[in-house]
């Protein structure tokens, strides 16, 4: 897509710090990462968010993604590593072009912070909601 700024850099038009390449992503550094070694692993195929992304792509994507994670691990010997992926702007998405962070752990100050404030729902709840997502497949 022209006006993508993840897409000028599969082009090469922007100028990005390459990690990794191959018929159908494309990983490099995170200009602003919250830890060292954090990359982005992108589809070449334009699409905006895990919602819009064809199933064959998804597969190629994280066919890539092991490797590239064992590389990050194999470089930088970190504790730990997580993957996040935002979707749509009130998830934190800020570049619409899908991206799946590969963000290695060192330590608990090391600039990633997971709040995970969890809910209380009852078994017949969740079979409920399991359902609803379920009619939807
Ligand atoms: P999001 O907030 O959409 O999940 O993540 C977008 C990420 O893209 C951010 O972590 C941000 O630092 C990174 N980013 C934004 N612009 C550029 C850029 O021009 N080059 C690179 N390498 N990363 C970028
Ligand atoms: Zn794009």
């Amino acid at each position: 897509m022209s006006d993508c700024l993840f897409c000028k850099i599969i082009n090469g038009d922007i100028p990005s710090s390459k990690v990794y390449e191959d018929e159908h992503v494309y990983a490099f550094m995170d200009i602003m990462p919250l830890t060292k070694g954090h990359t982005l692993l992108i589809p070449k195929t334009h699409c905006q968010d895990l919602f819009e992304m064809p199933q064959d792509v998804a597969a190629n994507l994280y066919k890539a993604a092991p490797k590239v994670a064992n590389a990050i691990k194999q470089a930088f010997n970190p504790v730990g590593l997580n993957t996040v992926n935002n979707n749509g702007a009130a998830a934190g998405q800020t570049v619409f072009h899908y991206h799946l962070h590969l963000i290695p752990r060192y330590d608990e100050t090391d600039g990633l912070h997971l709040q995970w404030n969890t809910k209380k729902f009852e078994m017949n709840e969740l079979a409920n909601f399991a359902q609803a997502i379920q009619e939807n497949l």
